[in-house]
């Protein structure tokens, strides 16, 4: 066959990151099992061709990180656009196989999502963590007071967001926000000064 039909199949690396992206041709996946591998050696997507019946694909999730396993029609995989395979975990689509110019365009730009997802696990390196340890504990000290840590808008309810040099006191009522910079021996001295802390919210 001269112009023989290919299929495309991407996803990206839960190990390191990239996106994988490989064609085989619609005569091979008719006749047997495809593999596609990452560079790295630590991820592999298979294809399975359950006797010719259904095909079901094995998806390492660069979103999640884990393993999805999913089952279609032939006809949808070997012809037409194409298809994409959610992760159950977020409901993205983690996986895409089809033509060439539909799938390596959505696997580039998963790459850029799942670097997204990635940042958002990894929280920011603290700029001083004993200072950020110390501040911590001092606020779980004035947290125990009674009202030790209480919204202008009355309410008691608040979350703690760490931030890279400070802490964020949040409101859950009201959302005002109060910023404990946590940098500097200064910034705990402060602290240490305060026997209640009082979010800036305003009464309603
Ligand atoms: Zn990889
Ligand atoms: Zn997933
Ligand atoms: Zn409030």
């Amino acid at each position: 066959m001269a112009n023989e039909e290919m299929r495309m199949f991407g996803y990206v690396c839960p190990k390191c990151g990239k996106a994988v992206l490989a064609a085989r041709s619609v005569f091979a996946l008719e006749a047997s099992n495809a593999e596609v591998e990452c560079d790295c050696g630590e991820s592999a997507l298979r294809v399975e061709n359950l006797d010719g019946q259904k095909f079901r694909l094995t998806v390492p999730c660069g979103i999640c990180g884990g393993t999805h396993t999913a089952e279609c029609e032939p006809e949808r995989l070997l012809h037409g656009p194409g298809l994409g395979f959610g992760c159950p975990e977020t409901k993205q689509i983690c996986c895409y196989a089809g033509n060439r110019e539909r799938v390596e365009p959505a696997v580039r730009e998963l790459e850029i999502l799942c670097q997204k997802y990635r940042q958002e696990e990894e929280p920011e390196a603290f700029l001083d963590s004993v200072i950020m340890y110390e501040v911590l504990s001092e606020l779980k000290e004035i947290a125990s007071r009674p009202d030790g840590i209480i919204c202008g808008c009355g309410s008691s309810r608040y979350g703690i967001e760490v931030r890279h040099a400070a802490v964020d006191l949040v409101c859950r009522d009201c959302g005002a926000k109060l910023r404990i910079p946590a940098a500097t021996d200064e910034d705990l001295d402060q602290l240490c000064c305060h026997y209640k802390l009082v979010i800036p919210g305003k009464k309603q």
